[in-house]
């Protein structure tokens, strides 16, 4: 079909460091908190273990600990996974960060603002239009497509949103890969508003 777009890119969502944690501070009631360079605390009762995330009001400095694991039994854990947790290991906090069962039992969210990137191929402007993008998210930034797709055409949102074509809710933020076909701007085919919203 004449309508297939030729060129397939890939885009990718990426975090650079870790996002904040938007949590209630006890002392001084700032909603900011980090887990700065990651640690755990691992308290041993007999067979049985306590793991805490341990992080820190950005603005006073106090520390709380998040329950990971409460009076688990050492053999329900796997012995890499126990190590990581003496060891801090950097991916393990990473992933205990982002479960989002540790965010709705500590009923906190995450603030990613200045804390992923948006990877694309370099000068692609050159290829026969159209050109399918595929964005894959290596981690869970909630991104609204809209804006990530006039970020990385460096467009407009409205202009992006003219040269588009794609078929998931542009304005509702998403981190679940999606793929969008961009037009060249002169194709008639390319109308406004021809996004379908599902
Ligand atoms: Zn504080």
């Amino acid at each position: 079909m004449s309508s297939q777009p030729h060129t397939v890119l890939s885009w990718v969502v990426r975090r650079t460091r870790l996002p904040l944690l938007s949590l209630r501070c006890l002392d001084c009631r700032s909603e900011s908190a980090t887990t700065g360079e990651g640690r755990f605390r691992v308290n041993a009762n007999g067979k049985l273990l306590d793991v805490w995330l341990l992080v820190r009001c950005v603005t006073c400095n106090r520390t709380s600990k998040l329950t990971v694991h409460e009076r688990a039994s050492v053999r329900s854990l796997d012995p890499g996974e126990l190590r990581g947790y003496h060891t801090n290991d950097p991916e393990l906090v990473a992933s205990r960060l982002l479960d989002p069962l540790l965010a709705r039992r500590h009923r906190f969210t995450l603030d990613w603002t200045g804390a992923w990137r948006l990877e694309t191929p370099p000068a692609w402007l050159d290829r026969a239009w159209p050109v399918q993008v595929e964005v894959a998210f290596d981690d869970p930034v909630p991104v609204r497509p809209d804006r990530l797709i006039a970020r990385g055409l460096g467009l407009s949102r409205n202009e992006a949103l003219r040269r588009i074509k794609c078929d998931i809710p542009l304005s509702r933020p998403t981190s679940t890969g999606f793929a969008f076909t961009v037009m060249a701007s002169e194709d008639p085919r390319v109308t406004p508003g021809a996004c379908v919203r599902s």
